[in-house]
C-alpha cells in the first residue's frame, strides 16, 4: 500500500530551512516512489517555493498565507494541520527540530492520537519496520526505536538527512511541478493565546543549528572583542559563530549562542573551537559535528581527545591565519 507522509516546512527570513528541505528528504524515503509527500508550508507567499520543494521531492504542497512579517502561530498552525489531516490522515509526520517543531510536534500527536520521537538523527529500514536512531543522556549514547503503528510524527535534527534533490530543474518540465492546494487561514477567534512582539536576540541568516561551518569561542577568547577573529573566520567559510557557556556567563557572548547540553545542538560539517577547553556539558552539543578542530593553549585540554585536528597555540595568532589561509584557498 502506498504511503502518504506530510511534511511541516518552515521559512526563515523568506527562505525555506535547510532542515525544512532535509524533511522532505526524509519524508520521500520513508513513501517511497509510489507513495505521496505533501508538504505544509505556513508564510508569506509560500507558493513561491513549490519549485524548490518539488525539487527536493514532494508531491504536493497546502499553502497558507501569512501577512509580511506575521509571526508564526504554533496554535494556528496546529488548526490548520488538524484540518488537513482530517479528511486524508497521513501514515507519518515530518518536522525539523527546530523551536517550531519541538512545539508543534507534541500538540499534533495528541490531536492525531499518533506516537511521536524528537530529535531523530537517522530512519533506516529494519526488518520490515523502520528504525529511529535518536541522541539520549545527552548525547551519551544512541537508542533506536521502532513505532508499533501508525501514524507517527518525528522532529528531525538539522544536518543529518542529505537533501540532495533526485530530480534535477532541467530535467523537470514547468507542468510537472506539484498540486498546491490554498490552506485558509484559520479563525484567530478560537486561538487561546496571541503573539505580541518577537524579539529577535541574534541577527544573521545562518541559524547555529542548521550551519554547516561554526567556529566557536570559549573563555579563552577573554572578551566580546576577541570574538571578531572568529566571526571572521566564521564569514569567509559562510558559517555562524557558536560559544562555550563560559564565554557567555563571562558576557564575551549573548546566551543564544550557546552550544551544549543546556544550548544548542549543532552537527555541523566543521567545528572550530577555539579556546574551549572541552567540558562534557560543551561536547554534549557539538561531539556530532563531521570534523572537529581544536585550538587550545593547553596540549592537556580535554577538547584534544574528541578533535580530529589539534593545534595547540594562542587562537590570536592561529584564527587570524587561518582566515588568511581560507581567503586564499576559497578565492
Ligand atoms: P574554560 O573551561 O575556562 O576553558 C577555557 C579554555 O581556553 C582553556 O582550555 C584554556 O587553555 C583555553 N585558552 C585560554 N586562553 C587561550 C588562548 N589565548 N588561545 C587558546 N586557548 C586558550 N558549557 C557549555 O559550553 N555548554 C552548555 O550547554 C553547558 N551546560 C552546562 C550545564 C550544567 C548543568 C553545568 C553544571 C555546566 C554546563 N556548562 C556548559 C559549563 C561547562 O561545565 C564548562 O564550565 C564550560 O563549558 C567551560 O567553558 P570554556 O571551555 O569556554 O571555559
Amino acid at each position: 500500500m502506498s504511503r502518504y507522509v506530510l511534511v511541516v516546512a518552515e521559512l526563515r527570513e523568506g527562505a525555506l530551512r535547510q532542515v525544512s528541505l532535509e524533511a522532505v528528504a526524509a519524508a520521500r524515503m520513508v513513501a517511497g516512489d509510489d507513495g505521496t509527500v505533501a508538504v505544509y508550508l505556513a508564510g508569506h507567499h509560500p507558493q513561491a517555493h513549490t519549485g524548490e520543494l518539488h525539487l527536493a521531492g514532494a508531491d504536493r504542497i497546502f499553502a497558507e498565507e501569512l501577512a509580511a512579517g506575521e509571526p508564526v502561530h504554533t496554535e494556528r498552525l496546529l488548526q490548520s494541520l488538524v484540518k488537513i489531516a482530517g479528511p486524508n490522515p497521513p501514515a507519518a509526520v515530518v518536522l525539523g527540530h527546530t523551536a517550531a517543531g519541538r512545539d508543534l510536534a507534541p500538540r499534533l500527536a495528541a490531536r492525531l492520537d499518533a506516537g511521536q520521537l524528537s530529535d531523530v538523527i537517522a530512519i533506516t529500514p529494519e526488518q520490515g519496520t523502520l528504525a529511529f536512531t535518536r541522541p539520549i543522556y545527552a548525547g551519551k549514547a544512541f537508542e533506536k526505536r521502532i513505532f508499533l503503528r501508525e501514524p507517527w510524527i518525528v522532529t528531525i535534527r538539522p544536518n543529518n538527512f542529505p537533501c540532495k534533490p533526485e530530480r534535477s530543474a532541467a530535467e523537470e518540465p514547468e507542468s510537472a511541478s506539484c498540486a498546491v492546494e490554498a490552506v485558509p487561514a484559520p479563525d484567530n477567534g478560537s486561538l487561546r493565546t496571541v503573539i505580541r512582539e518577537v524579539v529577535r536576540r541574534t541577527a544573521g541568516k545562518t541559524d547555529l543549528a542548521e550551519a554547516k561551518m561554526i567556529v566557536s569561542g570559549g573563555r579563552g577568547v577573554k572578551s566580546a572583542d576577541g570574538f571578531r577573529p572568529l566571526a571572521e573566520l566564521a564569514d569567509v567559510l559562510g558559517g555562524a559563530v557558536g560559544a562555550s557557556r563560559g564565554a557567555c556567563d563571562a558576557g564575551y557572548c549573548d546566551y543564544a549562542l550557546q552550544i551544549g547540553q543546556t544550548g544548542k545542538v549543532v552537527t555541523p560539517e566543521l567545528y572550530i573551537a577555539c579556546g574551549i577547553s572541552g567540558a562534557i556539558q560543551h561536547v554534549a552539543g557539538m561531539s556530532g559535528s563531521r570534523v572537529i578542530v581544536a585550538i587550545n593553549k593547553d596540549p592537556e585540554a580535554p577538547i584534544f581527545k574528541i578533535a580530529d585536528y589539534g593545534i595547540v597555540g594562542d587562537l590570536f595568532e592561529v584564527v587570524p591565519l587561518l582566515t588568511e589561509e581560507f581567503k586564499r584557498q576559497l578565492s
